[in-house]
């Protein structure tokens, strides 16, 4: 079986939710434009890099979604996220903090790592180059708001980049995070992940999968005021019972389980 971040991340955040994913096939339906949009800018990122028109592929790669019936956050439509989406590639362009060569061998990079005899893991690093110089493994991040950065080393507890520092023991690591707001902003956060923090990743993946191959599937449901992580679930139609909420939400793709680890190049 091959595993991958999002899969591990998705037991922690409830097996039950794991369960309803992996196991039964149940799949998010893609019309949130924030998620297709930050796609989209990760074409047109990666255009950037091979000095070929990043505006052009943006528009190309946002149009292609523009007549799906998609569920736009409050104040976002598609016209003002393609402009957002213009004005942070003009930004990050004049910010030049970034270098990448060999844009082919060090975009998208796909890395594979044994955890068990019949395991493996797979991540796909979004690039390998350098932020203000130095060497780091870096992650592209759109949002609608800032990213926070107080207190000082938050960025470090990030598991996926714990993750990703696990998968290619690389220790500095950064995350871009392009914030589409009425003011534009990219924000360049660095971290370093120790070898402590790596091993302990290592016996949580070790740790969830055994407790995936043992069958437990209970809810965390975290039903208490004001955080309830299953208001915000795609799944909550299926544990509610309610058909609605399903088929507003959900499809089924019976016999994915073995696809999960393709969640990486989605998200
Ligand atoms: S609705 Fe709640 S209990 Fe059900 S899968 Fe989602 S988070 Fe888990």
């Amino acid at each position: 079986m091959t595993y991958s971040y999002t899969q591990i991340s998705q037991y922690l955040t409830c097996p039950r939710r794991y369960k309803h994913r992996y196991l039964d096939g149940w799949r998010e339906k893609d019309t949130r434009a924030a998620m297709l949009f930050g796609r989209a800018f990760e074409q047109a990122l990666a255009a950037y890099f091979l000095r070929e028109d990043s505006t052009a592929v943006l528009f190309r790669e946002w149009a292609a979604c523009q007549n799906q019936s998609l569920q736009y956050s409050k104040g976002d439509t598609w016209d003002r996220m393609l402009q957002q989406g213009i004005q942070l590639l003009e930004r990050f362009c004049q910010d030049d903090r970034i270098q990448i060569h060999q844009p082919r061998r060090n975009l998208q990079i796909k890395f594979t790592r044994a955890v068990s005899k019949k395991n493996d893991f797979v991540a796909y690093v979004d690039a390998i180059g350098h932020l203000d110089g130095t060497r780091s493994l870096l992650e592209w991040k759109t949002t609608s708001s800032r990213y926070p950065e107080e207190p000082d080393g938050l960025l470090a507890l990030d598991p996926q980049l714990v993750c990703y520092s696990w998968m290619t023991g690389i220790a500095e690591v950064a995350q871009v995070v392009f914030v589409r707001k009425r003011l534009v902003e990219v924000q360049y956060l660095h971290t370093t992940i120790t070898d402590e923090q790596r091993q302990e990743f290592g016996h949580l993946v070790e740790d969830t999968i055994r407790r995936i191959e043992s069958a437990e599937f209970l809810p965390h449901s975290g039903i208490r005021f004001p955080q309830n992580p299953c208001s915000s679930c795609p799944y909550l139609g299926l544990c509610l019972g309610r058909q609605d909420l399903v088929e507003a939400a959900l499809i089924r793709r019976p016999g994915a389980e073995d696809l999960g680890w393709l969640d990486e190049l989605t998200y």
